[in-house]
């Protein structure tokens, strides 16, 4: 049997070895696996893919080159490593061998490979995540205990104020500082419940607010819930208001089932739901000081005040003494004191009964009450016994007594009835006295006033009278004894003689 060459190789070489020519066509080819009659007389771009690479590494071949490429058999998964050396008139020599089991792994490592740099990329993205979700949290978490810090500070202020006065401006810079670049106003519904009115505001814009308003011009006050303006209908009482903001919120203020007035927030940034609970919360709060300190007024007002009149008791006279005594040393100003007693008082109770004596005594208080300025304090000490303290720069002795002379006019005019019919006329004695002209201590003045009362009734009553110095009231008492004394001594020497 004749040894075959080509036989051979073609039955022991793991490759196929082909001849391309100058036109890069198949012209012959030794192979193992594959019918010649797929390869032969075919090009090498409808064999190969891709076929660029393919006519590259050809074209390098036949200028002189050896060159290895891997490329896919078209229309097949199969892929070759092929090695292209260059033959005399053009043509080319092509060893291929198949190495789709190894690109096969290949791609399976570098699928693992990007599968396992994907799981890493997600869960670094996962870590990043949550550590930017913590720092979120770490930071609302600062802003939460900022927040807490500043309402328990206020309500610890809140707590120490006196009256509402002084806690409006407190309320206007913790709103400012828990809520930062917002506006706003508190407004208060007055006893009438027919108009509220704003007390203080804050930040820029708020003076747009109408300063008094009717609380169904509010659509918080009117809901009984907290109302934001920017989603419609807009509160009448920020008409003037061009810009709303993110958010315009009406929250009605209620302590012990009590409607006290709406706290209005106008903010740059939209409220989170954190924030939201705590703007109720604040407003919360400021009810419950404005309540309390409401409460603290009334019960001090019935402590200092006489429930029959309404005029102050003894005990906040003898506080307004001193305090005022105080004051005018300082100042250098006088004090007057009308000590006023009702001329046969005991009659209208005696002869009409108590409720009459009662109604003489809240019409003559009502009578002080509306003819003394705001500052001047009416006080009722005794049954029917009054002083009134008159302060100020142009109180003089000849202005003390000219106000005691009209209340005792005004006194005279005041009508009270009993069974339909009146009853006598009222009529008051009233002794003026002056720090310092009468006196220089509250006992020295009152002495003195009482003394000038004193006279009034000893002249007649239904008259004022302007109290003297101690030390004259001294000399004139004295004075008088000597005069007695003079005048009983030439009576004892007319009985002798
Ligand atoms: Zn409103």
């Amino acid at each position: 049997m004749a040894f075959n060459l080509t036989s051979e190789l073609a039955r022991h070489l793991p490759e196929t070895i082909a001849v391309f020519d100058a036109a890069m066509q198949c012209v012959s080819l030794i192979q193992t696996q594959h019918s010649p009659m797929e390869w032969l007389h075919r090009a090498a771009g409808d064999l190969f893919t891709p076929a660029n690479v393919v006519a590259a590494a050809i074209q390098q071949a036949q200028g002189g080159a050896m060159v290895d490429v891997e490329c896919q058999r078209v229309g097949a998964a199969t892929w070759y490593a092929l090695s292209f050396a260059p033959l005399p008139n053009g043509m080319v020599i092509v060893s291929a061998r198949d190495v789709t089991e190894r690109k096969q792994r290949d791609d399976a490592v570098a699928r693992s490979h990007q599968e396992l740099t994907n799981t890493l990329t997600a869960h670094s993205n996962k870590a990043r995540e949550a550590s930017e979700q913590l720092a979120l949290k770490v930071k609302e978490l600062e802003r939460r205990t900022r927040e807490i810090g500043l309402m328990s500070e206020m309500v610890s202020l809140l707590q120490a104020c006196v009256d509402v006065k002084e806690a409006y401006p407190l309320l206007a810079r913790y709103m400012g500082k828990l809520f930062p670049s917002s506006s706003g106003m508190i407004a208060i519904i007055r006893e009438s419940r027919n108009v509220a009115e704003v007390e203080v505001t804050w930040g820029v814009g708020s003076e747009f607010n109408l300063p008094v308003f009717a609380p169904n011009e509010c659509w918080g006050l009117r809901s009984g819930r907290a109302h934001n303006s920017t989603d419609l209908p807009i509160c009448s009482h920020l008409s003037g208001t061009s810009d709303l903001g993110e958010g315009c919120w009406c929250i009605p203020m209620v302590a012990s089932g009590e409607t006290l007035g709406v706290v209005n927030v106008r903010l740059a940034v939209k409220l989170d739901d954190a924030q939201r609970q705590l703007l109720t919360a604040v407003t919360e709060q400021i009810a419950l000081a404005l309540a309390n300190l409401k409460l603290r007024k009334a019960l001090n007002e019935l402590s200092i005040r006489d429930p029959l009149t309404g005029l102050f008791n003894r005990r906040y006279m003898e506080e307004s003494i001193g305090r005022e005594l105080a004051r005018a040393h300082r100042s250098g100003e006088r004090v007057g004191f009308l000590m006023i007693d009702t001329d046969f008082f005991k009659k209208f109770n005696d002869t009409y009964g108590h409720e009459v004596g009662d109604a003489v005594l809240r019409e003559l208080g009502a009578m002080f009450k509306t003819n003394l300025r705001e500052h001047d304090i009416p006080c009722r000490y005794a049954g029917d016994e009054w002083l009134m303290i008159l302060v100020g720069k142009e109180i003089s002795p000849e202005s003390a007594t000219r106000r005691a002379e009209e209340l005792r006019v005004l006194a005279t005019r005041i009508r009270v009835q009993s069974g339909g019919q009146m009853v006598g006329q009222i009529t008051l004695s009233i002794g003026v006295a002056l720090f310092p002209d009468h006196g220089e201590d509250k006992d020295a003045i009152l002495r003195a006033a009482d003394r000038a009362l004193y006279q009034a009734k000893d002249a007649g009553r239904n008259q004022v009278s302007l109290a003297v110095a101690e030390s004259v009231a001294l000399m004139e008492a004295a004075e008088k004894r000597l005069e007695l004394a003079a005048t009983d001594g030439a009576s004892d020497e007319t009985v002798a003689a």
